[in-house]
């Protein structure tokens, strides 16, 4: 018979009442962190039956199928992603179209002439947006996910890019949307302070400036934070935690008939993925088309 290893526990090893008492003693009933990430804390305010459909109910509501505007958003993030992993050297227009062309799909569109036309745009403005930062940039970070915790909850996000600017960590947010934000925007983006909070957090750097910048104009929308601004972000982010924790213990009592769900019609309604199973949303205002979100083409509606 082998010897037991020195650091093996017999089972025949008898565990003295004073232990197990300590053990109970121990056994203070801890709250758990709840798990907040911008999309999930953003999608309750927009609208409570909105976030129950995309994360209670099961099985999941089929979502709408990807918009086209939603697709150039998508491939411009994946292009300035890959885009960054390239030496300096390589970072050339020829790469660019090469990253392009492995990630587009040409999704959403009315026609193949109009994915046809969106692919070449989407080309051009983002080789205007890397023509205005130069080859030689080197960010801290590109699609970083960060994380931080509260007494009551547990951030997790990805940062499009994190800049190191003299020493400072600047948190930068693409955006590709019709209307290029500003500065006002920046300032009260709730995704946005909770970034830098994170990035200060991972990489034990300050960081107080976060950035939209919109691709297609390349307008940079910039706010710089204080500590007293970031706090008041994180005791919004513990407000709305507050109330999903409601409404996730109603949900779990009464069913997705609680009253915490009811339907928050607005003009997201007309582009809201899950629709089709709202009729509130329905009646509210009609359904935009999938490509309606494309600036300069036809902003019809269709029938769902
Ligand atoms: S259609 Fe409007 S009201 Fe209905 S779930 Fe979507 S956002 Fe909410």
């Amino acid at each position: 018979m082998s010897e037991a290893s020195p650091h093996s526990v017999s089972p025949a090893e008898p565990t003295s009442a004073p232990s197990r008492e300590r053990q109970r003693a121990l056994a203070i009933p801890v709250r758990r962190l709840y798990a907040a990430s911008p999309s999930r804390l953003l999608a309750w305010l927009d609208c409570p039956l909105m976030y129950r459909m995309r994360y209670l109910d099961r099985p999941r509501p089929e979502p709408r199928p990807p918009r086209a505007h939603t697709t150039v958003g998508t491939v411009t993030h994946l292009v300035l992603r890959d885009f960054w992993d390239l030496e300096p050297h390589a970072r050339t227009p020829e790469a660019v179209d090469a990253i392009l062309s492995r990630h587009w799909i040409p999704a959403g569109f009315r026609d193949d002439a109009q994915a046809a036309r969106w692919r070449e745009r989407t080309r051009w403005q983002v080789l205007a947006y890397l023509g205005r930062l130069g080859r030689d940039l080197e960010p801290r970070g590109v699609e970083r996910t960060v994380s931080f915790t509260t007494e009551s909850l547990a951030f997790s996000g990805r940062i499009d890019r994190v800049d190191d600017r003299d020493g400072e960590l600047v948190v930068v947010d693409y955006k590709t949307g019709r209307v290029p934000p500003d500065d006002d925007d920046a300032r009260t983006s709730l995704a946005l302070g909770l970034y830098a909070l994170g990035a200060a957090r991972v990489f034990r750097r300050a960081c107080s400036r976060v950035e939209l910048h919109h691709v297609p104009t390349g307008t940079v929308a910039a706010w710089e934070h204080t500590d007293e601004s970031l706090q008041r972000k994180v005791g919004e982010a513990e407000s709305i935690v507050t109330d999903l924790r409601r409404a996730d213990t109603a949900f779990a009592a009464q069913g997705p008939g609680a009253p915490e769900f009811a339907p928050r019609t607005s003009m997201l309604c007309g582009w809201c993925d899950v629709r089709a199973h709202c009729s509130t949303g329905r009646a509210f205002t009609p359904a935009k088309n999938s490509w309606a979100g494309l600036p300069g083409e036809e902003d019809e509606v269709c029938e769902q």
